[in-house]
């Protein structure tokens, strides 16, 4: 045993590729967006916006700091200067006390300053206030000149009193009991002989004094100068126009705050030359300002760059954006057109237009395909693109296309056409090409509608033939005996059309079966193709008739076809297991000379061809005018049919039938006639078979039968020995549906009694629809309705068939009764058909008897009833009354 192998299963599919495809593709359409112009414009501006401000709050950091180290540079030369000032005050302040105690150690405290003055040694005392106090504290000499007062208590004296030190001392500012405004107050200590105190020597100044050189143009509106003791008690300070005195002043780190809020560049130097400070600050907003102003100005002209950039940006950035926007949507069109036309079952070519140095469009390119256009093509997209239209169809300018798509160009809309490839066999064979015109190009899309066509070609084919023989069929026939017509019109020639009925299928087809018929019809189909020449047509008309229609440039041999169609069709034939023979009737109508179209001809043919029937049946007859008279006749009745019913033109006759053996008159058949006005009487022969053509027969029939009852009743009714009416039904008249009921209204409305109607039909209607007749039959039957076979002989009925149907009596056709006594077979016929129909328990009546001949040998063959001009023609119904016996006679027979 064999185990069986499985193939191996393919690897299970995973999500991760088409995953990690899909986050590419995601990465790729960030990068794609990052790239994009209006994405990286704003990003560009915006780092540019940065870098600007950056790098300009920098510069502007650093000018700051450079300002303020200039600031705090202008304090320090400031601070010299001052120092400079300061310190040649102080020395000629100390270099005028030296001096005085030089002069008080030498000539007394009284006598110093006379000298001094003498010697031009006293400074102005407009400024300086200069004073000697002994050692009680007692002011002994001044300039200018003072009263005595003591300043014993004054930390000057007590100062010099309790030290032994020969330094300089610079009070605060005071105000002595002397002296109503505040000074500043120098001293020094006397020495005596022996070293002891012997007082001081002082000097007064105003502390305004040491602040006189505040400059307006470089210390500005808050600048600070100033001196400041040990204590850091200001001993003189001027800020502005403003000199005070006295406080104390916070000096931290080099910085010198003067309380009054204003933040300054600020410096401090101690004074070498006496225990003093000197303080010098400058207005940091002050200083400051012009740096601001210019930083200001640029930071200004920054934001408007700035913003103009900002500007500048956003319309680029719209413009970009829209561009992209723009962009964006030609891809995705694109790509839906790809994706679109991948699927499509249509080829799609995108072709861009190739002109001359002229501009004249020469050829086309492809520039893109799809899936389709390759298979259609056989061709790769790449080697598509690589060629131009008329290198893969060279034929395309021979064949118009090149010159279609041209147009294509040039003109809006969609393009559509069909086209037959003939010359490219690798292409299918059937085309429809859809062109719409693009920028620089075309677009076509090709359809494959080979399959299409084909059924359209099989559809057209059923159409345009008959499904039975494959003949041509009756539409087709007069399409193309019009194309023959109009061709011998044009290029001289004849025509020759033969309608074709055969004679005797009537026959096959009700006795056999239909398809016994069928296969008559194929088998004669076959022999008359055989006998045609070329370009010689046959088609099937309809039913039993065929038409060929034969080139008649030589008039013999066309009639020589139709000679051996005669010959091919007489040949017997074997259907159902038997052999048949069945011969046609021609008739011939020649093109033009009868006809210029299609219609006429057939028309000229078809009434030839009963012309033919006419002659014996099994021959041909060329159309004459005369055949055409007839069916203008024809015409002309069918017209007058319309309204003759209203008009009461018709009439019923009726020819008695007669019991073979007795004579005695037993029924009548109504048979109809016209009195037309132009025409006299129309027999019902020409008539009838319009009147069913035309669907008249319906209302006709109806009246015939009403008329008929209501006659027969009339004469019943008039005490005459009841007769048994007979009516004609046509084929039509018995298919129709309401006949059953039209027959029960027509017996009610004239009260006679159903067993006095009988109706003759004919065998082939029953035979065409065998179940319905039947039933209905049965139908008429039930109502007491007698029914019975009509022109019996002339159909193929078998009498055998007969047994099932509800018939009473059997017509013997006339044209059997016309031959008897003259012709043995129709005798025989006859004779057998009483013995038959006699067998079936059925009454047998013969029809058109003229002769006593015929009458005799019916009566020798058990005939049971006779009808026929022997015994009467057909009469009016007042003849008939005549011809019944009297009822008195008959109350007397009774
Ligand atoms: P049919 O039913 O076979 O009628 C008998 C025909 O034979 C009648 O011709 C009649 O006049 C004729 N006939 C009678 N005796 C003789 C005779 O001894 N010798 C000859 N040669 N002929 C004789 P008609 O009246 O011209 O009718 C012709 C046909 O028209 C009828 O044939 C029948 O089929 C049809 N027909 C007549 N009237 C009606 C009718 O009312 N309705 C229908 N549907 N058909 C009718
Ligand atoms: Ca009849
Ligand atoms: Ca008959």
């Amino acid at each position: 045993m064999t185990v069986p192998q499985f193939p191996p299963l393919p690897p299970p599919v995973s999500a991760s590729p088409r995953a990690s495809a899909r986050k590419d593709s995601r990465r790729v359409r960030w990068l794609r967006r990052g790239l994009d112009t209006y994405t990286s414009l704003p990003l560009f501006a915006l780092a540019l916006l940065a870098g600007l401000w950056l790098l300009s709050l920098h510069e502007i950091d650093l000018g700051r700091e450079r300002a303020r180290a200039a600031g705090v540079e202008a304090v320090g030369e400031l601070l010299n200067t001052y120092e400079a000032q300061v310190a040649r005050s102080v020395d000629g302040i100390d270099q005028t006390l030296r001096v005085l105690k030089y002069a008080v150690e030498r000539s007394g405290p009284t006598g110093a300053l006379p000298e001094l003055n003498r010697e031009g040694l006293l400074p102005s005392s407009a400024v300086y206030a200069v004073l000697v106090v002994d050692r009680h504290g007692m002011v002994v000499a001044s300039n200018p000149q003072q009263q005595a007062f003591s300043v014993a208590d004054q930390p000057y004296f007590t100062f010099h009193q309790q030290r032994e030190s020969g330094g300089l001392y610079v009070s605060e500012v005071l105000r002595d009991s002397a002296r109503a405004e505040a000074h500043l107050h120098f001293a020094r200590r006397l020495d005596d002989a022996q070293g002891n105190f012997a007082g001081i020597v002082m000097l007064e100044v105003e502390p305004g004094y040491f602040t006189s050189s505040y400059e307006r143009g470089s210390l500005g509106q808050r600048g600070m100068l100033g001196l400041l003791g040990p204590d850091d008690v200001v001993r003189a300070l001027r800020i502005g126009d403003q000199v005070s005195y006295g406080q104390r002043l916070v000096v931290q780190r080099g910085r010198v705050d003067a309380g009054d809020g204003v933040a300054r560049f600020s410096a401090t130097r101690q004074l070498q030359l006496a225990p003093l400070r000197l303080v010098a600050g400058l207005d940091e907003a002050e200083q400051m300002a012009p740096f601001e102003r210019e930083s200001r100005d640029k930071l200004w002209a920054i934001a408007m760059a700035s913003l103009a950039l900002v500007i500048a940006t956003t319309l680029l950035w719209i413009w970009a954006w829209q561009g992209a926007r723009n962009r964006a949507r030609v891809r995705r069109a694109r790509e839906t057109f790809a994706a679109a036309s991948a699927a499509s079952h249509d080829g799609f070519f995108v072709m861009h237009e190739i002109r001359d140095e002229n501009d004249v469009i020469v050829d086309f390119s492809f520039i893109d395909v799809n899936a389709r256009a390759e298979q259609m093509t056989g061709m790769s997209r790449d080697q598509l693109c690589r060629t131009t239209l008329l290198e893969l169809i060279p034929a395309a300018r021979a064949s118009g296309m090149f010159e279609q798509l041209v147009h294509a160009t040039c003109v809006e809309g969609v393009h559509e056409r069909e086209w037959e490839n003939t010359d490219e066999p690798q292409f299918p064979r059937w085309m429809q090409k859809q062109v719409v015109s693009v920028e620089g190009g075309i677009v076509a899309i090709v359809r494959d509608i080979t399959e299409r066509k084909l059924a359209e070609e099989r559809v057209l084919h059923l159409a345009h033939h008959d499904p039975l023989t494959g003949l041509p069929n009756r539409m087709r026939i007069t399409e193309r005996l019009d194309q023959m017509v109009a061709a011998t019109r044009s290029a001289g020639g004849a025509i020759m059309v033969a309608f074709i009925d055969l004679d005797g299928f009537k026959l096959v087809n009700d006795g056999l079966g239909h398809n016994a018929g069928d296969e008559l019809l194929k088998v004669v189909a076959a022999r008359m193709t055989a006998c045609l020449r070329l370009g010689d047509i046959v088609g099937r008309f309809g039913g039993d008739e065929f038409v060929l229609m034969l080139d008649a440039a030589r008039s013999d041999d066309a009639t020589a076809v139709i000679e051996r169609v005669c010959q091919a069709v007489l040949q017997p034939i074997c259907v159902a297991g038997q052999d048949v023979q069945v011969s046609c009737s021609i008739g011939v109508a020649l093109g033009p000379h009868d006809g210029g179209d299609a219609e006429t001809l057939l028309m000229h043919a078809d009434a030839a061809m009963y012309r033919a029937k006419e002659a014996g049946k099994n021959n041909y007859q060329f159309y004459t005018r005369e055949m055409n008279f007839s069916i203008e006749q024809k015409l002309q009745l069918m017209d007058g049919l319309r309204g003759a019913l209203e008009q009461q033109q018709f009439r019923l006759v009726y020819q008695p039938k007669v019991e073979l053996q007795t004579g005695r008159i037993f029924g009548a058949e109504a048979l109809v006639r016209w009195d037309h006005p132009e025409q006299g009487v129309v027999g019902p022969d020409r008539f009838i078979p319009l009147a069913e053509e035309s669907g008249m027969i319906i209302a006709l029939g109806e009246w015939v039968l009403r008329t008929s009852c209501r006659q027969n009743q009339a004469w019943q009714d008039a005490g005459m020995a009841p007769l048994r009416i007979s009516v004609n039904v046509s084929p039509r008249q018995f298919e129709e549906q309401g006949l059953v009921q039209r027959v029960a209204r027509a017996l009610a409305d004239s009260g006679m009694e159903a067993q006095w109607l009988e109706l003759e039909v004919t065998e082939g209607v029953i035979m065409r629809d065998l179940p319905q007749a039947l039933e209905k039959m049965a139908q008429l039957r039930a109502m007491g309705v007698s029914l019975s076979i009509d022109d019996f002989g002339t159909g193929y009925s078998s009498l055998s068939a007969l047994k099932s149907f509800p018939i009473s009596t059997l017509k013997i056709d006339k044209s059997f009764v016309r031959d008897l006594g003259r012709s043995d077979g129709d005798e025989a016929i006859a004779s057998s058909i009483i013995a038959l129909a006699h067998r079936l328990k059925l009454r047998v009546i013969a029809e058109g008897v003229e002769t006593e001949q015929q009458r005799s040998f019916l009566a020798d063959n058990g005939c049971d009833e006779l009808q026929g001009y022997l015994i009467s023609r057909p009469v009016p119904p007042e003849r008939l009354a005549q011809m019944l016996p009297a009822p008195e006679t008959q109350a007397e027979a009774a």
